[in-house]
């Protein structure tokens, strides 16, 4: 028997509204520049959710794409110019494709390069068997650290440190709010307690608070059942939060975090609905308070987080492991909100 082509198995997005397929494909062709990986573990996302939804559409590229933007695996093959990396070695890899020439790429701020693309997003990812990527996105994994702990590294934990870290500048002895426990937030609260910050946790669902206090939140409000103004009064003293971190972005959920700020207060926000954000001009004036949009993370980031799993300082939250053929199960549960941390595809 003649193969004509190795299939790989890869879970394919036909644009908003379609369901996704699992199918054969065929094996991607690396260039010169390029690493072929062999996928061990991939993050399961919520910004998938934004795709099969239509908030979010891939801004190039084509249809079908393979979605999967949160990848760790084993290298399987190296291009011939490929210098840093050889076959066998485990890899996490940062989903940003970059273009390294711009003034943003130049300042070191690459997550928000004016020529982008991203695996997942533009180019096909790692919810397959084995996905191609450029030399220059792959980082060393350690061997302390899992290929489940490696593929939350990148958007699940490295977008809350970039968040946190970069953005917000997050201080030792400094009140940081977060609205929402899920993926990011428990990277985020762990984060914010290695940098020395309190940590009030905030979401509707007991069972992921209950999480958050065993990761090391100081507080934890049901916003559901309990006034988050009047708790965070009582927290604070009545001074209000120096960092808020959006990780849900409802109008409910926004407006609480931006009654929350106190003076020099920083909301950052990183999760996002179509819901639009209504802020009190009067009220930021008052308080010198600042809002910013988050994306992604930087090489940086994802540096710094995977040293910190290393080091045994930060441990992802590996909910539950499903199949490629389980992906889109696995998103409407996620959709649902009952899943406490972050699911995993793997191959
Ligand atoms: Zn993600
Ligand atoms: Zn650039």
């Amino acid at each position: 028997m003649v193969f004509l082509w190795s299939a790989v198995k890869a879970v394919r997005f036909y644009g908003a509204g379609k369901p996704l397929k699992l199918e054969d494909t065929e094996t991607p062709k690396i260039s010169d520049t390029e690493v072929l990986v062999k996928v061990k573990a991939a993050g399961i996302c919520h910004t998938d959710l934004h795709f099969l939804d239509g908030t979010l559409a891939p801004w190039k590229g084509s249809l079908p794409l393979t979605l999967g933007h949160e990848i760790a695996g084993e290298i399987d093959s190296v291009g011939s110019k490929v210098r840093r990396f050889r076959k066998g070695e485990r890899v996490v890899v940062n989903n940003g494709v970059s273009c390294g020439k711009c003034k943003y790429c130049k300042m070191g701020r690459e997550n928000i390069c004016v020529d982008l693309d991203q695996l997942g997003f533009t180019l096909n990812g790692g919810y397959a068997e084995y996905v191609k990527v450029p030399e220059r996105t792959l980082l060393r994994l350690p061997k302390e650290v899992t290929y489940e702990d490696g593929a939350l590294l990148p958007c699940g934990v490295a977008s809350s440190y970039h968040a946190l870290m970069d953005i917000a500048r997050l201080r030792k002895g400094e009140t940081l709010l977060i609205n929402g426990t899920g993926g990011l937030g428990t990277g985020a609260i762990q984060i914010a307690k290695i940098a020395g910050a309190k940590v009030i946790a905030v979401d509707v669902i007991d069972e992921k608070l209950g999480m958050a206090k065993r990761l090391g939140a100081d507080e934890v409000v049901n916003s559901k059942s309990e006034d988050l103004g009047g708790a965070v009064k009582r927290i604070t003293g009545g001074q209000g939060v120096d960092v808020a971190l959006e990780l849900v972005g409802t109008s409910a959920a926004m407006r609480n975090a931006l009654g929350a700020l106190g003076k020099t207060g920083r909301y950052v926000i990183v999760g996002y609905t179509k819901e639009l954000l209504e802020a009190s001009p009067l009220n930021l004036v008052i308080l010198e308070a600042e809002i910013r949009g988050v994306v992604a993370y930087t090489m940086k980031d994802l540096q710094a987080v995977v040293r910190l799993v290393q080091r045994g300082k930060l441990k992802p939250v590996v909910a539950r492991k499903f199949s490629l053929g389980e992906v889109s199960s696995a998103l409407e549960l996620l959709r649902q909100g009952s899943i406490a941390g972050r699911s995993i595809a793997v191959p």
